[in-house]
């Protein structure tokens, strides 16, 4: 049973206590503006994610003055370990 929210594999459950209830999943499409702004993780390329959650959560780095947002938890030790690989330093 892997995180739903979050497509890329990771099976790193740490953090995963806190039963969210998701009023999100029914979002219609055109719903933008109202769930704030996204973002796509650097590290999952193409994985959205809404800005204000993943600060909520912890999950953002700030790299060379640029912020970063991160679809999981798993995404964050893997943005640390090369940010410069992840960042669009070009
Ligand atoms: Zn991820």
């Amino acid at each position: 049973m892997s995180n739903p929210s979050c497509g890329c594999g990771h099976s790193d459950n740490t953090q995963t206590s806190a039963p969210e209830s998701l009023t999100l999943t029914s979002t219609p499409a055109n719903a933008e503006g109202t769930i704030g702004e996204t973002a796509e993780c650097p590290v999952m390329a193409g994985t959205p994610v809404i800005k204000a959650e993943a600060e909520a959560k912890g999950l953002y780095r700030d790299y060379e003055g640029q912020r970063y947002w991160l679809c999981c938890p798993g995404c964050g030790p893997k943005f640390d370990a090369n940010p410069a690989q992840y960042a669009h330093a070009g």
